[in-house]
């Protein structure tokens, strides 16, 4: 614990931590988030001969993620001898939830408990945010327990523990909002949550904006995102799929070959010398080599712009030179950007620009031709806003909590 503790704090040369947590499966896994194919072999291990498991798979895939069943007995197309094999086997089960906050603003948080390495230890906790707006309602999932990283502006970057989440865990998480939100046919929606009016779908778009590093846990992200954006299932297209990435650039083009969904970058400075220190990976993969890896990316095109992430860092990153700075590196991408409010967390020693400066940087991107929204702060009363997603684990000290209420009230 020490060493890690010591490498977060060395300044040069320290860029990741390693997941040193390892997730050991129960005896009895869940189908959710299993790929079509390992769902096929799952089958094969409850007796299913192999001409009949793609068919199969199609039902189960139906009771899954279109009804959203929790026990098996409840797939009345299904053998009852077939039901009671997978019962034997298998379960459905999501993550537990262990808490649900609800925003004024409509934003809910659930706090989801995973299961440790090791039995009767603290078990790992992750959030996931439900964001709706206008038209859309965005669920934002984490990838990791904590975050192999440790971006100096970041709450999440701080945590020590790191996990990888299983495609089972990262599925389970749209499956668990789905749940809350009596998101399934016959379901009922909880007081006080925004039904679409158009009949449509609670959640319609997912940003991998959580905690954790998506692409430091490659494989089991993208089998979650290709389940996620199954058409049979849960059908939540790939062009509504946001992944954003701290810039791990080999991994850039495997997304885009190998996942294909929209990309967004955290920029947050446009000089290496200052990313190195925002974003310490950017010592291992720097501001160019970045880019170039954007240029690359398959599909970017005007209509499939990438976004860069650009947190307002008082007197740090938001002067009207760096606005300038951004627009000609970003010269020749197809590019949104979206500024971000810093969200304050306790003990952090950067404050959030003035709302003079965002606007008059926000101003200049504009006038360049770009759409520069700056991203409202959601949730802010639960903590839900980005980077403030950090494991209840470490809870806070009441010192911590009334800072973080002097901070919010200054708003
Ligand atoms: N690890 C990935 C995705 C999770 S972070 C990444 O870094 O891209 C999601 C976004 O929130 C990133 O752009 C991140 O830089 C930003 N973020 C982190 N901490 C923040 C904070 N305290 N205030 C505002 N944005 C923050
Ligand atoms: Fe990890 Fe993203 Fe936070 Fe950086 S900003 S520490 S990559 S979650």
């Amino acid at each position: 614990m020490t060493t890690i503790l010591q490498e977060t704090a060395a300044p040069r040369g320290f860029v990741e931590k390693t997941a040193l947590e390892r997730y050991v499966a129960p005896a009895k896994p869940s189908l959710v988030g299993m790929s079509r194919g390992v769902l096929a072999d799952a089958l094969g291990a409850a007796g299913v001969p192999e001409r009949q498991r793609k068919m199969r798979v199609q039902q189960l895939w139906n009771w899954i993620y279109v009804r959203g069943v929790m026990r098996f007995d409840e797939m009345t197309s299904v053998s009852k001898d077939l039901r009671a094999a997978l019962d034997r086997r298998f379960t459905l089960e999501r993550p537990e939830v262990v808490a649900e906050q609800v925003s004024i603003d409509g934003t809910r948080k659930w706090l989801l408990r995973l299961p440790g390495e090791h039995a009767g230890e603290r078990p790992h906790e992750v959030e996931c945010v439900y964001i709706p707006e206008a038209g859309r309602a965005t669920l934002c999932v984490s990838s990791q327990v904590g975050c192999t990283l440790t971006c100096s502006f970041c709450h999440t970057g701080t945590q020590r523990l790191v996990r990888n989440l299983t495609p089972g865990e990262i599925v389970g998480q749209v499956m668990v909002a789905r749940d809350r939100l009596g998101d399934w046919p016959g379901g009922t929606p909880p007081e006080g949550a925004i039904v679409p009016t158009d009949g449509g779908r609670f959640v319609t778009n997912i940003v991998m904006m959580g905690m954790g590093e998506p692409l430091y846990n490659f494989d089991a992200v993208r089998d979650a995102l290709l389940v996620v954006a199954d058409g049979d299932g849960i059908g939540i297209s790939k062009r509504r799929i946001t992944l954003s990435t701290s810039g791990v650039v080999p991994n850039i083009a495997r997304a885009g070959a190998e996942i294909g969904t929209m990309l967004a970058i955290s920029l947050h400075a446009v000089r290496d010398d200052l990313r190195d220190e925002l974003v310490p990976l950017n010592r291992k993969y720097p501001i160019a080599t970045l880019l170039d890896a954007c240029r690359d990316y398959p599909g970017v095109s005007n209509a499939r712009r990438i976004t860069f992430e650009y947190v307002m860092l008082k007197d740090v990153n938001d002067s009207l030179d760096d606005a300038k700075k951004l627009i000609k590196l970003l010269k020749g991408i197809p590019a949104k950007i979206n500024l971000i409010p810093f969200n304050p967390w306790p003990g952090t020693r950067y404050e959030c620009s003035d709302w003079e400066r965002i606007e008059k940087f926000s101003e200049y991107i504009f006038n360049a031709g770009y759409s520069s929204p700056v991203r409202t702060p959601r949730g802010r009363d639960i903590l839900a806003a980005c980077g403030q997603l950090k494991s209840a684990t470490e809870k806070l000290s009441a010192r911590e909590r009334m800072a973080l209420r002097a901070m919010a009230m200054t708003d």
